[in-house]
């Protein structure tokens, strides 16, 4: 469903270019040209989040932003100018945020802040606070700008939380607890989750100056002396999850095959090392696919490289679908493999043989050019705890397959 969002501003042409920057993240926006004009909208709607324009013909002090507020609806101020008298009137309300349209950065600054609203549902963080009122008030804070939020009183409860919910990604805490203090915390966060991925907030009400570098220290990426303001407060935990937001999109570029999108050798063989060793403990028996596109190449000459790479993305779709529990990778150009969870090893060859056929069935449908094709699998099934030798043993049996006729799979 897209989300809706309402856009209250006179000015035509603005109106239009923040019409464009919302749409452009992602949204459906309508706009109101006055305050009566987005009450009747408001009325009729469900809005994700809206901005507002803080001067209106018929709401000239800003009372457009107790309407949007009282419904609801998270709030992004825009205005003119910034005095004083406005400053105050704006920061008076829960709103996300204000804008100030002078700004040459203001409607980038805009596209950053409606793209972050969607983003941040999906952002757990945790607040560690002993203090109820201080866990409230930044939970508050937290919820305004949609993200989820879990609570705990120390750090031992913090790290109760962080055990059942490993997807926490930002943790705030306090410094003086009881049972663990904020610092401790630290030490013991960094000593179970990397910097990249987890960020750590310290925030504390003590004077002492060397705090702020201890927490650093201890591995936080931030801190905040108490009482800090919200706009602070927002600025650096955006700064921190748009990091961490950064490092998980590089970390899957770098896992990820360019042109198929599957994973690809180097992240096939990062985590086919760290199963190995599990199965190796648990004395579990590896099994292992590789698979080789028949006459590959002939398909390339025939039909031109654009339309191999078009077989090699409608195959990598099929891999992706018919082995969702397992690991696919491509390899290296038409060569992919398949590291099983099942080590069932009859179960898994009565797949293999499924998907061989199903490809030569259906691979017709991958190409503009209806191109058939067939594939050749070799499989392995044996107490191997090293890659490399597991997939030396596949490709001698996909050797085999190609020598006696292909389009086979041979164990
Ligand atoms: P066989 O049945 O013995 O496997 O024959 P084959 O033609 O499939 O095998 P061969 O190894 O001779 O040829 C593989 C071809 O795959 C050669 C190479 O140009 C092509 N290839 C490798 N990577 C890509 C790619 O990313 N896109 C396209 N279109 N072709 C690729
Ligand atoms: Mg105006
Ligand atoms: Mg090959
Ligand atoms: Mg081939």
């Amino acid at each position: 469903m897209t989300r809706k969002i309402l856009i209250i501003e006179d000015t035509p042409t603005i109106a239009r270019v923040q019409k464009h920057i919302a749409i452009k993240v992602g949204y459906d926006a309508d706009i109101a040209g006055t305050l009566a004009q987005a009450k009747e909208l408001i009325s009729k709607n469900s809005y994700f989040c809206a901005v507002v324009d803080f001067i209106l013909p018929d709401a000239p002090q800003g009372e457009a932003i107790p309407c949007t507020i009282a419904a609801d609806i998270p709030t992004i101020v825009m205005t003119g100018n910034i005095d004083l008298k406005t400053r105050d009137t704006v920061e008076k309300y829960p709103i996300i945020d204000y804008i100030t349209k002078e700004n040459k950065q203001a409607y980038q600054y805009l596209e950053k802040q409606l793209q972050r609203l969607p983003r941040n549902e999906e952002v757990k963080v945790l607040v560690v606070d002993d203090s109820v009122a201080t866990r409230h008030h930044i939970c508050n804070l937290l919820k305004r700008h949609k993200y989820q939020v879990l609570e705990a009183n120390d750090g031992v409860e913090a790290l109760a939380v962080l055990e059942k919910t490993p997807d926490v990604a930002v943790i705030i805490t306090d410094n003086e607890m009881p049972n663990m203090n904020g610092d401790e915390l630290c030490t013991e966060i960094r000593r179970l989750y990397s910097n990249d991925e987890k960020a750590i907030i310290g925030i504390s009400g003590s004077d002492t100056s060397h705090l702020s570098a201890r927490f650093l220290k201890n591995g936080a990426n931030d801190y905040l002396r108490k009482p800090f303001n919200s706009e602070e407060f927002y600025c650096r935990l955006s700064q921190n999850v748009d990091m961490l937001e950064q490092i998980t999109t590089i970390r899957l570029q770098a896992n990820t095959d360019y042109l198929t999108k599957l994973p690809n050798r180097r992240y096939f063989f990062e985590e086919t090392v760290k199963s190995l060793k599990q199965l190796k403990k648990q004395e579990l028996t590896p099994s292992l696919a590789m698979f080789d596109i028949d006459h590959f190449k002939a398909i390339n000459d025939t039909y031109g490289h654009d339309a191999g790479d078009e077989v090699l993305k409608g195959l990598s779709i099929c891999f992706a679908k018919y082995f969702t529990k397992d690991l696919a990778a491509r390899l290296g150009g038409e060569e992919f493999a398949v590291y099983f969870n099942d080590t069932n090893k009859d179960e898994v060859l009565k797949r293999l043989d499924n998907f061989r056929h199903f490809v030569e069935l259906n691979s017709p449908e991958f190409s503009k050019e209806k191109i058939q094709f067939t594939l050749s699998i070799g499989y392995a099934h044996g107490p191997v705890y090293q890659i490399d030798e597991l997939l030396k043993q596949a490709d001698i049996k996909l050797y085999e397959a190609k020598e006696t006729g292909r389009n086979k799979v041979i164990a």
